[in-house]
């Protein structure tokens, strides 16, 4: 005891020395250099707004994103948590979607279920960020266009072919990921049946002037299971069947649809984000 006590004593001056000789160190230390948060003395971009760097532009909205780039960020909408359907109804007469909702999916209804149609949402939407995770039937029934059949439709019109594309010979413009009708995907990156797949898409829907004139085209960037499948792809028009697809809807905006092609492809954890495309003008 005596022993610890001799330690003890011997070493407190020790501590209080140092302590005292950090603390005047802090006093001591230098203010940090701050760098400027910007300029106003630079160069003018092209167009004349702003300045390179310029102190006084605008700085971007702040969105929190998800745990993971799966999960939605702050100013999403969610469309389908895995729990209901009250963001859709029918397309055919906007009652209440009939889609089968368990085990934190949502499934087509199929044949013998009472095949109701598509699902729109009720709310309308113009450029786009989309995530949607989807999963064709684990057990392959049927062949090429049969296979997992299903779909995306922005502004109820354009549609974002979802299809069992895994060791599927079907025609290469009706493949998952595909414009239907029109173009294939850069790359084929489905995953097997049965398996939970993820689109991550931007939609830019077409513009229009006031007499109903197309001033510009919609575009689709797209990844397949973070594969990059499309990018800014332009479409010919809504989409179409053995036909060529053109631009016949004049609409900025529209609803999201789900194709019911009568295959009980299964959807879960679809959310949105509105898009202001010049929010960096
Ligand atoms: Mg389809």
């Amino acid at each position: 005891m005596k022993r610890l006590s001799l330690i003890l004593f011997s070493a407190l001056p020790v501590l209080i020395l140092s302590s005292v000789i950090a603390q005047e160190g802090k006093s001591k230390q230098e203010a940090p250099v701050l760098s400027p948060t910007g300029y106003t003395d630079t160069p003018f971009l092209p167009g004349g707004k702003w300045r390179v760097h310029d102190d006084n532009r605008p700085r971007p909205e702040v969105v929190t994103p998800g745990k993971t780039a799966a999960d939605a960020p702050s100013d999403a909408i969610v469309l389908f948590d895995g729990k209901n359907l009250d963001e859709w109804v029918m397309e055919k007469d906007q009652s209440p979607a009939d889609w089968i909702v368990k085990d934190g999916y949502t499934e087509v209804p199929s044949k013998g279920q009472g095949v109701g149609g598509f699902i729109q949402t009720k709310r309308e939407f113009g450029d786009v960020q989309l995530h949607i995770e989807f999963a064709t039937p684990k057990v392959i029934e049927g062949n090429s266009q049969g296979r997992g059949n299903s779909g995306i439709f922005f502004l109820g019109s354009y549609e974002m072919q979802v299809l069992d594309s895994y060791e599927n010979k079907t025609y290469a413009d009706g493949q998952a990921s595909a414009l239907y009708g029109y173009k294939p995907p850069l790359v084929n990156a489905s995953r097997k049946p049965g398996e939970w797949q993820t689109y991550d898409i931007v939609f830019e829907a077409p513009k229009w002037d006031a007499d109903g004139n197309l001033l510009k085209r919609a575009y689709i960037t797209v990844f397949h299971n973070g594969v990059i499948t499309q990018y800014h792809q332009d479409y010919l028009g809504a989409t179409g069947h053995k036909r060529v697809a053109d631009y016949h809807t004049v609409r900025e905006r529209g609803p999201l649809k789900l194709q019911n092609h009568n295959n009980p492809v299964r959807y879960r954890n679809i959310w949105i984000r509105e898009l202001n495309l010049r929010a960096a003008d």
